[in-house]
């Protein structure tokens, strides 16, 4: 399923985290190396980021292969910023395949990115869906379970303390729902939440800042594999990863 990443550290040209590196999320949105379910991420993309002195995030989604968006290429170059999150979309058969559907979703000053899929959508999303109010399934973006699953993150961030938390939670229940593959990523611009259930995770920080990415931009030593079932929390200079505990995650 798509590619996804998140960056945290000091101010960086996009380019420099999404199209220079060999196996960056631009050659991720041909030639994936580590993507076990589909082949390439033609069916749009998405990067949010940061600016300074301003908490909303700015978007640039397209509903076309980042490959084929010269004008992509230009903002790529001459924007930086020291909080980004972006992904490239394999588009799940029965969603909308329009820019509303790619990755991130936003809400404030959250970003949010999901890979994977809920198996059997929509008919197995009943349950879930049934557990939010009417008005937060009024207001999806775009019919898509990704954009579903973030309804119930950000019902989740209302009543739970933190990110990881509601992202905990959502896991937890997404599984006992409905098979499927729930990696999501969700930052605020100051710390980036992420899960794995299903699907690759890395990670690597260095004087450069963190990366979190489904899969290396390059063949540097230094990645970190994520265990599957696994909550990450990372700042620009560090990452933690605990298992996800299904118990411990119930909703108060
Ligand atoms: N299910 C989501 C979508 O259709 C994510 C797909 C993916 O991870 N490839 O966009």
């Amino acid at each position: 399923m798509c590619r996804h990443l998140a960056f945290l550290g000091p101010p960086t040209p996009l380019a420099t985290l999404i199209s220079a590196p060999d196996h960056g999320l631009l050659r991720q949105s041909w030639s994936p190396r580590l993507q076990r379910n589909g082949t390439m991420n033609a069916d749009g993309f998405g990067v949010g980021w940061y600016a300074a002195d301003d908490p909303l995030p700015a978007r640039y989604r397209r509903a076309v292969p980042m490959w084929t968006d010269q004008s992509f290429a230009d903002v790529a170059r001459v924007t930086s910023s020291g909080a980004v999150l972006a992904a490239v979309r394999s588009a799940t058969t029965g969603t909308t395949p329009d820019e509303a559907a790619a990755a991130p979703y936003t809400s404030g000053k959250w970003l949010f990115s999901h890979n994977g899929r809920i198996d059997d959508w929509p008919r197995s999303a009943e349950d879930l869906a049934a557990t939010l109010p009417p008005a937060r399934l009024l207001a999806l973006e775009a019919r898509v379970d990704s954009a579903l699953l973030w309804a119930l993150v950000l019902h989740r961030l209302d009543s739970l303390d933190s990110a990881a938390d509601a992202l905990a939670h959502v896991v937890t229940a997404a599984t006992a729902a409905s098979t499927g593959r729930y990696n999501f990523l969700l930052t605020d611009g100051d710390t980036i939440a992420a899960t794995t259930a299903g699907d690759t995770l890395f990670w690597r920080s260095d004087a450069r800042g963190t990366v979190v990415a489904s899969e290396p931009s390059d063949d540097d030593a230094d990645w970190h594999e994520v265990p599957d079932r696994s909550l990450l929390v990372a700042t620009p200079h560090a990452v933690d990863i605990s298992p996800i505990h299904p118990a411990e995650t119930e909703a108060p």
